[in-house]
């Protein structure tokens, strides 16, 4: 399945980890996240890498909707992911059933360069952390 010259690919998130030690585990399904900011983590590697399966795989059952599988694939074929920024978690961590995530992600679209500033909550699902929702706010990047 891995090709040796992918074990030390830096991961998407820039956490400057080697990607087969950051999120791969838990995008490809072996490993689930054990925080909330690892959660989100893969979860934007997730939608650097076009993984929608694990994107829905990931939001809070009562969020999921029929046509998730359809917008999220039409928005990461408009969208390059440029970069992660994370701004600040509370609670989260291994003991925790909530979390909060604040962060700063990068991308173009449209030949524009912007960033999606969001302060998502976590909780815990089944055991595993999944995505809720968040306050979201897009602005143009300023140079
Ligand atoms: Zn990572």
């Amino acid at each position: 399945m891995l090709h040796d010259q992918d074990l030390n690919r830096k991961c998407p998130c820039g956490s400057s980890k080697p990607f087969s030690f950051c999120c791969e585990p838990a995008v490809e399904g072996y490993k689930p996240a054990s925080t909330a900011e690892a959660l989100m983590r893969s979860r934007y590697t997730a939608f650097a890498l076009g993984q929608v399966d694990y994107l829905i795989n990931t939001t809070a059952e009562r969020y999921r909707n029929p046509d998730d599988a359809v917008i999220l694939s039409e928005q990461i074929q408009a969208t390059t992911w440029t970069g992660l920024e994370i701004i600040m978690t509370e609670q989260g961590k291994a003991e925790d059933e909530t979390g909060i995530v604040e962060f700063i992600a990068s991308f173009e679209a449209a030949g524009e360069a912007a960033q999606l500033h969001e302060k998502s909550n976590f909780r815990r699902e089944n055991g595993h952390w999944v995505y809720v929702d968040g306050e979201v706010e897009i602005r143009p990047q300023t140079a």
